[in-house]
């Protein structure tokens, strides 16, 4: 294992940014903490990387004991052999490229072959012939590939990354991350990053886990977690949904989208339905089987359409559907609505 965390619970002062939390990490593996600010992702990493102490738990690193306050064990972060990679990844200003990623390399490591591995990867990122340049002469994108290659560089044991991507703009930040993906697969580096964007989590991670109020959610494969969330919560982060409460009644859920089966909540309990805006079906032709709304706003969006629709039943209630056909409609269009299949999430109601 590269990473085994066990039962660790956090506190800044009387605030607990942590709530008994466990991970592992394989070797090889990716791993993303995905929540929303403030749920406890940073000192998560921080932890790890050693720059917070441990409080409670224990903390594996290749399996060596390296953090136990109750045994006073407590390496320090020069000691973990773990890489890092920030938001601000503050390259030394002063330093050409080639000086920037050599920083960290350690004695014992041969200098010929780190020297081929950079300039081979510096190539295989288009960035031939730059080893000589001052980081204030590369674009963001430039230097975040600097920087990623000089986390890397010492051959750390694990990557930890902070919402590396999120200083370049939408195009770069695909391409940045797919060339992350390519040199931590290629050097086998285990990683763990921490992000708050869904898809971002998808695209990289081989495990996710999802965070809230510092505690985990769900821990599982981003398959496992978009198919089978947890909670309402998780079945809410990708994409734009529609979420409904409602008591069940004769193991059903009845919502103004339509009645649903109650999926194990008990029968007068109250509901959470989450039916995400791709599974509802927006249709043009009257039919009394379904759903009566009207059209509130149209978006063309390439190879979906994006609606905003009230409905008839309850006039108050925006719902938010996206079609993957092209659809041509306008605003004050009556249209019907139905929900694939099984596709409504039904969760017993949350209580606080
Ligand atoms: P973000 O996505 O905004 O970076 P996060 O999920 O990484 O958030 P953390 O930075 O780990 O969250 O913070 C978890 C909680 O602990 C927050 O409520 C935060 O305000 C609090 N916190 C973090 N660092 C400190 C600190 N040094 N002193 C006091 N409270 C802190």
């Amino acid at each position: 294992m590269s990473i085994v965390l066990r039962k660790v619970n956090h506190f800044y002062g009387e605030q607990q940014a942590l709530k008994d939390v466990s991970i592992e990490v394989s070797d090889n593996q990716i791993v993303a903490l995905l929540g929303p600010s403030g749920c406890g992702k940073t000192t998560l990493l921080r932890l790890i990387a050693g720059l917070e102490r441990l409080q409670s738990g224990e903390l594996y690193l290749q399996d060596s004991l390296v953090a136990a306050p109750q045994q006073a064990i407590h390496l320090a972060p020069e000691q973990r052999a773990i890489g890092m990679m920030f938001q601000d990844y503050a390259l030394f200003p002063h330093m050409s490229v080639r000086k920037n990623i050599e920083y960290g390399l350690r004695k014992q490591q041969d200098l010929a072959t780190r020297r081929g591995w950079i300039e081979e990867s510096l190539d295989n990122m288009g960035m031939q012939g730059l080893l000589e340049r001052f980081p204030h002469t590369l674009s963001g994108g430039q230097q975040q590939r600097v920087a990623l290659l000089r986390a890397l560089a010492p051959e750390p044991s694990t990557l930890l990354l902070d919402e590396p991507f999120s200083a370049l703009d939408e195009h770069l930040r695909q391409q940045v991350r797919e060339e992350t993906l390519d040199v931590l697969k290629k050097t086998n580096t285990p990683a763990v990053m921490v992000t708050h964007d869904p898809l971002e989590a998808m695209f990289i991670a081989d495990k996710i886990v999802v965070m809230e109020k510092g505690g985990i959610v769900q821990n599982a494969s981003p398959q496992e977690i978009y198919n089978n969330p947890k909670n309402a919560f998780v079945a809410a982060l990708f994409g734009p949904s529609n979420r409904f409460e409602a008591d069940v009644e004769d193991n059903k859920v009845h919502t103004p989208l339509g009645h649903f089966p109650a999926n194990g909540v008990d029968n007068q309990q109250r509901a959470e339905i989450i039916v995400r805006a791709k599974d509802i079906v927006v249709h043009q032709l009257e039919n009394s089987d379904q759903i009566e709304a009207t059209v509130i706003s149209v978006h063309a969006m390439g190879n979906e359409t994006h609606f905003r629709l009230q409905l008839s039943n309850m006039p108050e209630r925006v719902i938010h559907a996206r079609m993957r056909d092209h659809w041509q409609a306008s605003t004050g269009t009556k249209v019907w609505l139905s929900v694939n299949g099984d596709a409504a999430f039904v969760f017993p109601k949350a209580s606080l």
